[in-house]
């Protein structure tokens, strides 16, 4: 089970960090992947964007090669036991170790002005999401990982309060492989949605190119050996996402002995992620335009969804000792 927020259209990180993996576990498993628009909502509130942008991600989960056949695709608040459980879960989270959490520090220091609740218990509703369906694996990108480390907490921490031993410990996942974090092209930090430094699974080659060869390097090596700075170690990361290995040898041992190009390398670099983007862009608007499509897609997986979610939340509630009369 894997969710992404409705905040804008999908780039490299989301790809390689999630998407890429759901795809590939769709048949391996039971898996349940959601649009998380109620998440959205802690930054991105305006009501005349939001459908849009959930039908971006939909259209570009399908396009990515999603099958919603094999793989339950579903809208967030479609499923509203997801809330029910999250406050239920919430009397058992601490406001210390939600203060603590490094993203909600982060998200108040760029934003002082909302600081508002829901950013506080992101950490708890991503924890329903995932509890709602017991899910063991969450194939996430790098960043995801304290949150899932709450998620744990507060699994173990309800399984010990009521002696039971009903939610799995979640973990994040990449088929055993380290999680991945994609950097964004302007020097320093993660690719995101709202850092405005991504390359999109939309983005047309000659966009592609123009991002690429405009991204920070360094005034190149000028002895054999050096060590790489973070910008163009960056270009190699998402080298290692796209490109064969025997490309990213070649740079890397042209600049080893400082013969390196910059402009090679980024060229190189924009042609294998447009072997990655092409395809799927592609697809994106014919399944965009598709509304019949979509409707059946969201409304199969909601039913599934609520089928799954309502059991999880019949079993909390009697576990809690609310019964019915
Ligand atoms: P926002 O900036 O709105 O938070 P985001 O780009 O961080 O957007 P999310 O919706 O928060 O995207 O995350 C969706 C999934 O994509 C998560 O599994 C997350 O770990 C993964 N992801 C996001 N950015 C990256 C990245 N740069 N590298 C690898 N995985 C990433
Ligand atoms: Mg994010």
């Amino acid at each position: 089970m894997s969710g992404i927020r409705p905040t804008g259209n999908l780039h490299l990180g989301n790809y390689f960090g999630a998407l890429r993996n759901f795809v590939k576990l769709q048949r391996e498993a039971e898996c349940f992947f959601f649009i998380a628009d109620y998440h959205s909502l802690t930054t991105h509130n305006d009501p005349s964007l939001l459908h849009g942008n959930v039908k971006n991600v939909l259209a570009e989960y399908l396009a990515a090669g999603i099958d919603p056949d094999a793989a339950t695709i579903y809208v967030q608040s479609d499923v509203p036991q997801v809330a029910e459980l999250s406050l239920l879960l919430g009397m058992h989270a601490y406001v210390g170790e939600l203060e603590r959490t490094a993203s909600f520090k982060d998200k108040i220091r760029k934003n002082p002005s909302n600081v508002n609740a829901g950013l506080l218990t992101y950490p708890v509703l991503m924890a329903a999401d995932i509890l709602i369906h017991r899910a063991t694996h969450v194939p996430v990108g790098k960043d995801q990982e304290q949150h899932l480390e709450l998620t744990r907490v507060f699994a173990r921490r309800f399984n010990n309060m009521y002696g039971v031993e009903f939610f799995p410990e979640s973990q994040p996942y990449n088929f055993g492989a380290e999680l991945v974090k994609i950097p964004g092209l302007d020097g320093t930090g993660k690719m995101g949605k709202s850092e405005g430094n991504g390359i999109y699974l939309i983005d047309s080659d000659d966009a592609i190119r123009k991002k690429v060869m405009r991204a920070v390097t360094d005034s190149g090596p000028t002895a054999p050996d050096s060590p790489v700075s973070e910008p163009v170690e960056n270009i190699f990361t998402i080298m290692k996402a796209v490109s064969a290995p025997d490309t990213i040898q070649f740079f890397r041992e042209k600049y080893a002995s400082c013969e390196i190009r910059y402009g090679d390398l980024k060229k190189q670099l924009a042609e294998d992620i447009i072997k990655t983007v092409a395809p799927i862009r592609e697809r994106i608007e014919d399944i965009r335009s598709d509304d019949a499509y979509l409707r059946k897609v969201t409304a199969l997986g909601a039913e599934k969804a609520r089928e799954s979610a309502m059991k999880t939340v019949a079993a909390v509630r009697e576990i809690m000792g609310i019964k019915p009369f």
